[in-house]
């Protein structure tokens, strides 16, 4: 089957034809009123999606950099520290404030699950001293979603305490907005929803944690964010910036806000909706119990090997999506739903998935595909995210 490649990862993801333009064009110096227009528009557009009155900065990193980013600006050395860990990205974040000399505890949440706001609020009580809270908003190796808003309520009540959230996997994808949810610290990376390449990271701080920036005493030199806001406040980054990707940003930000935040979140609840009730009846299993509209992970089928059907899936008909990590290794698999996903790509997926259990000698009829393949077609997918038109001249800067 000759399909064109899709790349349906929890990131990266497929590229806006748009972006994919723009990042094409020659470069500019960072340093031009050129540049400058853009960076303030892109730094002005960000506190929307995020949700926040505070500034958004932009950090040349990949996600990872932003998670370090919002520990070390707030904490210092000796620091007690909750970390929910509820899978991969989770363990990785309490290994960073480790390194960073915080003294760590890791409150397991088992692989597939949600954490319980009412046990953190329990934990808090008994170690009132704890200085940050962290939590994946969506933990992206397992697919699940964690409840924000509840834990920003509990967390709220501890003077002395931050919520710290990666929000990797949310900011964009769903409603997560920091200032109501009482999120003390957000982090955001590019090559998620924001449909862009790999390599910006984008962090944002509450008056809360803004409070501790001349406190905290973690070591800091690429990440401190003091540069940053004298930088923004002369409308520039600090260090160089990553004109083209910054470029980009502001076109995946002029059609998303030109979209509405509530249809592009929408539809990728409809793309997440549509993987979870149709998939099942290929005989997929949806894994967490509460799952993200972000991604969908699925226990692949009693007897089969994950990483052998997504390996087949890419090579033979040309569609990547993710395997599972550690204990769920080889157990599911992991579509994302963020980025530019046509209705075709979706048909073409599940066609796909459907031939690789074939090909694996599991019985599918026929009638089963088409019935898969029309219901996505006969959704509201089908109206679904065309590029809105930007209007942009020669040199970037919007007409
Ligand atoms: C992808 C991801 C990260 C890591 O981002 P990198 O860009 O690979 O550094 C962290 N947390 C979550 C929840 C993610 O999905």
């Amino acid at each position: 089957m000759n399909y064109p490649y899709s790349l349906l990862a929890p990131g990266p993801v497929n590229l806006h034809p748009q972006v994919r333009k723009v990042l094409a064009e020659p470069m500019i110096h960072h340093r031009t009123p050129q540049f400058d227009g853009i960076l303030k528009r892109v730094l002005a557009r960000l506190k929307l999606v995020f949700g926040t009155e505070q500034a958004v900065y932009l950090q040349t990193s990949t996600g990872s950099g932003g998670m370090e980013s919002l520990l070390v600006n707030v904490l210092s050395p000796g620091d007690q520290v909750l970390a929910i860990v509820s899978g991969k990205f989770g363990e990785r974040w309490a290994e960073m404030a480790s390194t960073f000399g915080a003294q760590v505890h890791s409150h397991m949440v088992p692989w597939g699950q949600s954490v319980d706001p009412e046990q953190i609020r329990e934990y808090l009580n008994k170690n009132p001293r704890t200085k940050a809270v962290l939590c994946q908003a969506c933990e992206t190796s397992t697919g699940a979603l964690h409840p924000i808003q509840a834990l920003g309520k509990v967390i709220a009540d501890f003077s002395e305490c931050l919520f710290l959230v990666d929000g990797i996997t949310a900011v964009g994808a769903f409603s997560l907005p920091m200032d109501e949810y009482q999120v003390d610290g957000l982090v955001a990376g590019s090559q998620k929803a924001f449909m862009l390449p790999t390599g910006l990271s984008m962090v944002s701080f509450s008056a809360k944690a803004q409070a501790r920036f001349a406190t905290a005493t973690m070591p800091r030199y690429y990440f401190d964010i003091r540069r940053e806001i004298k930088a923004n406040a002369q409308g520039e980054t600090f260090f160089s910036s990553p004109v083209a990707l910054i470029k980009a940003l502001d076109v995946v930000l002029e059609f998303i806000l030109a979209k509405g935040l509530n249809s592009l979140y929408a539809e990728i609840h409809l793309r997440a909706e549509l993987t979870r009730n149709l998939l099942p009846k290929l005989g997929f299993q949806v894994y967490p119990m509460n799952p993200s509209d972000s991604l969908t992970a699925l226990l692949v089928p009693e007897g089969l090997d994950g990483q052998k059907l997504r390996g087949h899936l890419e090579s033979k008909y040309n569609i990547t999506v993710m395997g599972g990590q550690d204990q769920a290794k080889g157990k599911i698999l992991r579509i994302g739903h963020m980025g530019y996903i046509t209705s075709q790509e979706m048909q073409n997926l599940f066609a796909a998935l459907a031939a690789t259990l074939r090909d694996f000698g599991v019985t599918i009829s026929e009638a089963l595909i088409s019935e898969l393949v029309d219901k996505i077609r006969q959704s509201s997918l089908e109206q679904g995210f065309e590029p809105v038109p930007i209007h942009r001249g020669a040199k970037g800067e919007s007409l």
